[in-house]
């Protein structure tokens, strides 16, 4: 165990923890989205520097729920901090430095852009709407990633409309109504003004007798769904109200193998309406097909 020190850092065996370091916004890949490292390697273990990913802010203050496994189903980039020492529960907003993230996206040759991958972009959306505008003048697709923390303002929801943004929101049948409603308004409001608003629907496969599984059902019948099913690790909390003969280990994005500690009950919705490309194959889901007027990319319909 850590203790907190003066200055709100954590020391634990030797090495401090801290929050994420300000730097500036520039693209980058990960072992999920990049099928070969830098050098034209399975990515593996190795750092995959190069991709169409970004994080107008690192962390995210839902990493103190859930016991601190982050949202329901644990999340996945806050456990990924902990191994760089991080502390993941302050969301720090990084740099826009316009000329180097422009100097990126000249050199991208994937269709669209992934907002939000280590930390949650709602706890800036100032920059997070100013880096929307500046992916779609370079004639890509921004593809915002976010719980809504902070909801957005509706000159804010504009910006990101005018910049053909698609906003995803990630809910789950564990979510309290009163969370759901506040982002439900979000996603109706951005659809009403005549975005693509997605529910990215996290899964999961309860107890049979569970109630929550009439909760999932209708959450899945709520316009466009892209599902997610949770990968999960036994220590998380709510492991315990699953059906557990149902999970498997999880195919790891590094090795290939399985990945016994963290399990998937997989796809339970085969017949959601999904992009164009098939969404259940596809391991960027970024739902640029759905109603998109533009030629989908090479890269979208892996
Ligand atoms: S909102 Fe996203 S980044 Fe924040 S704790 Fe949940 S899964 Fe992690």
């Amino acid at each position: 165990m850590g203790h907190q020190s003066s200055v709100g850092e954590v020391v634990s065996s030797g090495r401090p923890h801290a929050p994420y370091k300000r730097v500036r916004i520039r693209l980058f890949g990960t072992n999920k989205t990049a099928s070969t490292d830098s050098m034209s390697r399975p990515p593996g273990r190795r750092v995959v520097r190069w991709g169409n990913c970004l994080d107008p802010v690192r962390g995210c203050t839902g990493g103190r729920t859930n016991n601190g496994y982050g949202c329901w189903w644990g999340c996945y980039a806050k456990e990924a901090s902990r191994r760089f020492h991080i502390i993941f529960d302050v969301p720090v907003p990084m740099i826009l430095d316009e000329l180097v993230l422009s100097r990126d996206l000249q050199r991208l040759d994937v269709g669209w852009v992934r907002i939000g991958v280590n930390g949650d972009p709602c706890f800036d959306w100032v920059t997070t709407a100013r880096v929307a505008e500046i992916v779609a003048a370079h004639d890509k697709i921004p593809v915002v990633l976010t719980r809504v923390w902070r909801a957005p303002s509706r000159g804010t929801l504009q910006r990101l409309l005018d910049a053909d943004t698609r906003l995803h929101v990630t809910l789950c049948a564990f979510d309290t109504r009163g969370f759901q409603s506040v982002r439900n308004k979000v996603l109706e409001m951005y659809s009403e003004m005549g975005g693509v608003a997605v529910t990215r629907l996290v899964t999961f496969a309860f107890l049979p007798e569970s109630e929550l599984w009439d909760t999932q059902d209708a959450m899945a019948q709520s316009g466009p769904v892209l599902e997610q099913p949770a990968r999960i690790m036994k220590t998380n909390p709510v492991w315990k109200l699953l059906h557990h003969t149902r999970y498997v280990p999880h195919i790891s994005y590094v090795s290939g193998r399985p990945d016994h500690r963290w399990l998937s009950a997989g796809t339970l919705y085969p017949r959601l309406p999904q992009c164009a490309t098939g969404c259940s194959d596809c391991k960027h889901q970024c739902m640029t097909g759905y109603g998109a007027q533009r030629p989908l990319t090479s890269e979208s319909s892996l």
